[in-house]
């Protein structure tokens, strides 16, 4: 690498630090924007730049969102007595390209795990009990993988829930073991919602 000018040799560095991007890939990455139109690496640049700035998160379910609360959350046309909760804002795009889900979101941003030191209080749990204990929400619907942070964090979650006359699913199985909901094809997930189940 060492023998590209300083700038191509720090932006390859910069771009190996993305996930699944190794050194051959930043390279080829590093010489088309050498050549690419002036305009369009400015757009990369500046969309780049703002990112952090302009991506807020909702102020209700956590999921990003341009604005303070969320299109989803703003939404009067869903159901708002609905909540699915989810791991992250990738699993949430998952359900809603499923296209089989009326209600609204909670966005966890993780989930529990002793082993990496994440618990209970590392994640949005406390603000989905505050949610719930206000009484708007009928039924929540747990929708963590099935992995062994997935299956912790909605043991959690429903003892957490227990004491509020809220319904609490989960969704079904079909989801494969260990499965991540963001790779699951969409007549499965839509399958897995339909058919979820009381906890
Ligand atoms: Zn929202």
């Amino acid at each position: 690498m060492n023998h590209y000018p300083e700038a191509v040799v720090k932006l390859i560095l910069h771009l190996c630090r993305l996930p699944g991007i190794g050194e051959k890939t930043a390279e080829r990455f590093a010489m088309y924007l050498l050549t690419a139109p002036e305009q369009e690496v400015a757009a990369l640049g500046k969309s780049i730049a703002e990112l952090q700035k302009k991506v807020k998160i909702c102020n209700t379910c956590f999921c990003l969102s341009d604005s303070e609360t969320c299109r989803i959350c703003r939404d009067s046309a869903r159901d708002h007595s609905l909540v699915c909760i989810v791991e992250s804002p990738a699993d949430m795009a998952a359900i809603e390209k499923s296209g089989a889900y009326p209600g609204v979101y909670h966005v966890l941003q993780g989930l529990v795990s002793p082993m990496d030191g994440i618990g209970p209080d590392e994640i949005r749990i406390r603000e989905l009990v505050k949610r719930v204990a206000s009484g708007t929400v009928k039924e929540v619907v747990i929708a963590t993988s099935t992995s062994v942070e997935g299956e912790a964090t909605a043991d959690y979650i429903s003892k957490s829930l227990k004491p509020y006359s809220v319904k609490i699913t989960r969704i079904a199985s079909g989801v494969p073991m260990g499965g991540e909901l963001k790779y699951i094809d969409q007549v499965t997930l839509k399958k897995a919602m339909e058919a979820r189940r009381v906890l």
